[in-house]
């Protein structure tokens, strides 16, 4: 099969979230699997300067934007450790910039023209470097507009008729909603800005457009799709969501295993496997403890967390807890983070009250988030929405048993303990339902009694490490949405 991957970021090229490590990772795994799949983002400032040889391939096109035409070119590279071609779309107006969408927290004002831009460059890039494409796989509001192109003006002609269009949603809360006259830009007729198809509540909505014009629709855990056809995670398009139910399905992100994987983890003080985890693992949360000014202790369990410090994250359940916590308990917890000041301001206050008890690393560490998933004991993960989560996925690997609040991809990963999981070796963490801090307390007690059983804790690490969340597990499932998605495609055709 030919795949042609658009996105608005793709690691090593670009990043700002989970979006660049599915699109970096899941084409090398495609190609492993004797498909030929290309990928094409934006050449922004970040991916010229990313340090990987970059090349122009010589071509040059003009698109119609609004009223003006606007010229750009392509750009040509390839995926590390691969031959999976990646198409850069080059345009310095718009994407030689400091940052992908936004700059000190300030959304640039043409996103809509940016990526009205790239849509159509996606299309016309099949055209000029006689790409043949039989399904073309797009990700989020940014590549909305593809789908709608590819079923209006370029319906009919001979190169694109065969084309299939899978649409990945990652997160529901990020829209890319602007004003009404924005349609001019995309050129296309205002009779697509109906309640059905382009517009929600008067504004221009590129997700809405994404979901509406593919032929189908996923997003990246099976639980988050059922989740998002209700309110409040369908953030108001949960209607849209019902309405293509069947077209509509869930597929787990996958876990890059090179880079975490307590075995060969170039990070930690010590390395470990499901052998030597009984080893390894009190070696890594000595020294990180050491690391943290922690007291160096085996028997109090120590709690990790990493993660974006927003509302989404379940933040101010942990805030709460902590803050009982500290007083009744032994826990120590170290927090890694950055985000919203209010919650640096709390974990900070918290860190600098009870530094025997809590290490608040407010900053961005790739390393020290290595050794926090090998050296705590337990991961708290309690969000208020979770579309997959990775952070579990690590914790699973390097046998920290999460404990999560069942949402999302969270719930589709970590098997409850309870006497009947335990008993079929299936338990891997503690899950709970409601939003609240008491549940939140109430489990976290459930997973520290359990710590105290070292037997039945030894269990559940062994449970969790066996787990396998990786990529070529999850390109399968992808390999089948492609080929069910160009059947669909073929099928409305002829019907
Ligand atoms: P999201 O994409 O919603 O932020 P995920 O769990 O899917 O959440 O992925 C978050 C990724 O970012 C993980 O790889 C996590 O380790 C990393 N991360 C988040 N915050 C930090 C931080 N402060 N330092 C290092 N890594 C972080």
């Amino acid at each position: 099969m030919n795949i042609l991957i658009a996105t608005s970021e793709a690691v090593p090229f670009a990043k700002t979230g989970g979006l660049a490590d599915v699109c970096g990772a899941l084409p090398v795994e495609l190609a492993r699997a004797g498909h030929e799949p290309t990928l094409i983002l934006p050449a922004y400032r970040q991916a010229k300067t990313c340090g990987l040889p970059i090349e122009p391939v010589g071509i040059e096109f003009i698109v119609p934007i609004g009223s003006k035409t606007v010229t750009g070119h392509l750009l040509r590279s390839k995926l590390p450790g691969s031959n999976v071609p990646v198409y850069l779309v080059e345009q310095d107006h718009y994407f030689n910039r400091e940052g992908l969408y936004q700059e000190d927290g300030v959304d640039y004002t043409d996103n809509c023209e940016r990526f009205v831009f790239f849509s159509r460059a996606v299309l016309e890039a099949i055209r000029l470097l006689e790409l043949q494409p039989n399904v073309i796989h797009a990700n989020d509001w940014q590549t909305g507009l593809i789908g709608a192109y590819l079923q209006t003006e370029y319906r009919g002609l001979p190169r694109y008729e065969q084309i299939a269009s899978l649409f990945t949603i990652h997160n529901m809360a990020y829209q890319g909603q602007f004003w009404h006259w924005d349609m001019l830009l995309t050129g296309l007729d205002w009779k697509y800005f109906n309640w059905q198809q382009m517009e929600f509540f008067g504004h221009l909505n590129l997700l809405k457009t994404g979901l509406v014009f593919a032929d189908s629709i996923n997003t990246v855990s099976p639980r988050y799709a059922q989740e998002i056809q209700t309110a409040p995670l369908g953030a108001g398009l949960e209607g849209v969501l019902q309405n293509r139910h069947d077209v509509l399905s869930g597929i787990i992100n996958g876990v890059n295993y090179q880079e975490w994987d307590p075995a060969i983890d170039p990070h930690l003080p010590a390395r470990y496997d499901a052998q030597s985890v009984g080893q390894g693992k009190p070696e890594c949360k000595e020294a990180l403890q050491r690391e943290l000014g922690l007291p160096q202790r085996e028997d109090v369990p120590l709690v990790g967390i990493i993660s974006r410090l927003a509302d989404q994250k379940g933040i101010d359940l942990v805030g709460a807890v902590m803050q009982e916590w500290v007083k009744s308990s032994d826990v120590q917890w170290v927090v890694l983070g950055t985000g919203d000041p209010k919650y640096h301001r709390l974990l900070g206050r918290l860190g600098e009250r009870f530094p025997q008890k809590v290490a608040a690393r407010l900053e961005f560490s790739n390393p020290l988030a290595h050794r926090i998933e090998a050296g705590s004991d337990i991961f708290l993960m309690p969000s208020q929405f979770e579309p997959c989560g990775l952070n579990q996925l690590y914790s699973l690997k390097y046998g920290t048993v999460p404990v999560v609040r069942a949402t999302g991809g969270l719930a589709d990963t970590v098997t409850d303990t309870t006497p009947a999981t335990l008993a079929a070796g299936t338990a891997t963490g503690f899950t709970f339902r409601e939003y609240s801090s008491l549940a939140l307390s109430e489990t976290l007690r459930r997973a520290c009694e359990m710590f105290d059983r070292p037997e039945a804790w030894t269990q559940l690490i062994a449970t969790a490490m066996k787990q396998d969340w990786s990529w070529t597990r999850s390109a399968q499932q992808y390999i089948q949405l492609y080929e069910m998605t160009i059947a669909r495609m073929r099928h409305a055709v002829h019907a």
